[in-house]
């Protein structure tokens, strides 16, 4: 904040699963720090309690540097909000209870936020979309979704696992490693080498989408030993964003919006932009791709939403503030989306 202090401040924290993070905005949505720690398992996925047992130590030092960063005091906080769900319980009790105590004590009002509708508040702040149709594809979550009277609707999910999980689950089963990166960037890597497509059940069941099926069968193919790794990854690619791309694609002829946000950390993902790029050209549309740095889970998405809820009018009361492990988007009145934006 360049020599200006800031008049009001929101300190969001997000801690749905892997991710601790702190990040902290004014009320016009200017980004004056966003701090993420993030839990890496030694082996196997995200066991709960350790991650929220990693989320207990960092804490504190997370929203220290993040309150530094931003040059602030903690006095010029006016808000604390925070990830209240879907997500992990333990996770999201450690940050829950870390809003809490931050809230009490300086002084200030609490906001829960729903952590999908602040994938899309913040890819809205990010890339100036107005009113889009969101694919929002995470380890944990797999949607489609757009405005709609009043709410943020779900047009198509996943019935099963997670695109990411999916991903994940069968780096790790071939032994693929990560070295640091991200399973899904291991697999985008090798599947740019594959030329050879193998068929893998494609199942997109009505506008909702399933994946454990085929994470099953291309586990299964990669044990005959008959097939290379690169084509299996291409084809796995293909297959799992083809079936986004669809059910993207048919809420955008449906609600003839003008925009695709394309988030989550699968987001990152060159091929998936490609093909959402096209579904988005195709019908007269806005590719509107979030920025790494927001698509990921963050706690700027958490203050952002905050902000945008305390507005509206909406707080969170104390004994309103337990933990919604799984708090669906359209179950919220999007008080504060008016006139499309
Ligand atoms: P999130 O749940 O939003 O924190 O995102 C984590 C998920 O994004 C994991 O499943 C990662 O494997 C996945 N991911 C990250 N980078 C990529 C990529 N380049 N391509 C596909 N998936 C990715
Ligand atoms: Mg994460």
């Amino acid at each position: 904040m360049q020599g200006r202090k800031p008049e009001q401040v929101c300190l969001g924290i997000e801690a749905t699963a892997d991710d601790f993070g702190v990040g902290i905005l004014d009320f016009e949505g200017k980004v004056l720090s966003n701090v993420v720690d993030a839990f890496v398992p030694e082996s196997g996925g995200i066991h709960p309690r350790e991650a929220a047992r990693h989320h207990a130590r960092v804490a504190g030092q997370v929203i220290s540097t993040a309150i530094q960063q931003a040059k602030i005091q903690p006095e010029d906080i006016a808000i604390v909000a925070f990830s209240q769900g879907p997500g992990l319980g333990p996770c999201l009790r450690t940050g829950a209870t870390a809003a809490r105590a931050l809230a009490a004590y300086i002084g200030v009002p609490l906001v829960g936020v729903n952590h999908c509708v602040a994938h899309i508040e913040i890819g809205k702040l990010a890339t100036k979309a107005k009113d889009p149709v969101t694919l929002y594809v995470s380890g944990g979550n797999t949607l489609v979704s757009a405005f709609d009277a009043g709410r943020y609707r779900v047009f198509g999910e996943t019935l099963d696992i997670a695109v990411g999980n999916c991903l994940d689950v069968f780096a790790r089963e071939v032994g693929l490693r990560r070295d640091g990166v991200p399973f899904g960037a291991v697999v985008e890597k090798l599947g740019r080498k594959g030329r050879n497509f193998l068929n893998l059940p494609y199942s997109v069941k009505g506008m909702d989408l399933s994946f454990s099926g085929l994470l099953t069968a291309a586990i299964t193919l990669y044990r005959t030993g008959k097939h290379d790794l690169e084509d299996l990854c291409y084809s796995l690619q293909e297959t799992v964003f083809s079936m986004l791309a669809e059910v993207t694609e048919r809420a955008l002829a449906h609600v003839e919006k003008r925009e695709v946000l394309l988030t989550g950390g699968v987001a990152a993902n060159e091929r998936l932009q490609e093909m959402l790029k096209a579904v988005a050209d195709e019908h007269n549309s806005l590719f509107c791709g979030v920025p790494k740095e927001y698509a990921l889970d963050n706690g700027a998405m958490i203050a952002w939403t905050g902000i945008l809820k305390y507005r509206a009018g909406v707080t969170t009361p104390l004994v309103d503030s337990f933990v919604r492990l799984k708090w669906r988007l359209d179950d919220e009145d999007a008080l504060w989306v008016t006139d499309k934006c």
